[in-house]
């Protein structure tokens, strides 16, 4: 598992070239495109223990690639199902012209590269 800063600093490389390519007038939706790479991150709240502080930011430039893809048990937020419920949520909002489909589209990535950094390979 990644330390937090690893994920924001995926967000910011990814959204960043997001914004880059479509240039979208509408800055909130870097706001949630950004909470989604750290949201399923909040689930070991429910289980803090004080070590975990350490895993929020970077002291060395190596821990950026601490855990990077090593595998990790599905639990709570770190399972597949959410961000393929929201990428269909994201279709349907779409296909019914929903303007709001953005924002689950970039939510749905958000979360997808965060599992995959988080190495979760099982729904
Ligand atoms: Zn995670």
């Amino acid at each position: 598992m990644p330390i937090a800063f690893t994920h924001l600093l995926s967000g910011i490389i990814i959204i960043g070239a997001y914004f880059i390519a479509k240039k979208p007038r509408c800055f909130p939706l870097l706001a949630v495109g950004l909470a989604a790479f750290l949201l399923p991150d909040i689930d070991p709240l429910l289980y803090w223990e004080q070590y975990m502080a350490s895993l929020i930011l970077p002291s060395s430039f190596a821990d950026l690639f601490l855990g990077l893809f090593g595998p990790r048990p599905p639990s709570c937020l770190h399972m597949w199902i959410f961000p393929a419920a929201i990428a269909l949520s994201a279709a349907v909002m779409r296909s019914k012209g929903n303007r709001l489909w953005q924002y689950a589209a970039l939510f749905t990535i958000g979360w997808a590269v965060h599992l995959a950094l988080d190495g979760v390979l099982i729904f």
